[in-house]
């Protein structure tokens, strides 16, 4: 179901409990400002998500109200995972859905690094 991405912060979702290591990822990748892990149900070859370790509901919420250090970071950290998974060549797609409109579903800001195959023009 998508979620609202003006809701507050939900401490119980998934990906909330995915970086308290409450229940297994495929974890690929952890600094002080970033958690990169699988998929579980992957859109391509190589579906990785990326997730800041503060509370932000979304890409809207994390750009308003995130530290320029945070924000950063978590960028730096997208690149990186892009990187060391050797994907820069011949590519990857970032994805960050954010509302009610791009069907967002955990209410913890996540980016899709989709890579693996030729991914066409767009998703939609
Ligand atoms: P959204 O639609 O919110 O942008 O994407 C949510 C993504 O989280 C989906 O691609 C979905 O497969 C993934 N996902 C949902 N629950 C879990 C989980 O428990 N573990 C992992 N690794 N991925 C999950």
């Amino acid at each position: 179901m998508a979620v609202d991405a003006t809701l507050p912060y939900d401490d119980q979702n998934i990906f909330a409990r995915i970086l308290r290591d409450e229940i297994p990822s495929r974890r690929v990748y952890e600094d002080d400002y970033a958690l990169a892990f699988h998929d579980i149900a992957p859109w391509a070859p190589t579906h990785i998500l990326v997730i800041p370790k503060g509370k932000y509901v979304s890409w809207d919420d994390f750009t308003a109200r995130a530290s320029d250090a945070e924000i950063t970071g978590f960028v730096r950290a997208v690149g990186k995972v892009a990187r060391d998974q050797g994907l820069v060549e011949p590519g990857y797609r970032l994805l960050a859905n954010t509302g009610l409109d791009s069907h967002a579903e955990v209410p913890h800001l996540h980016v899709h690094i989709l890579a693996g195959r030729p991914l066409g023009p767009m998703l939609v």
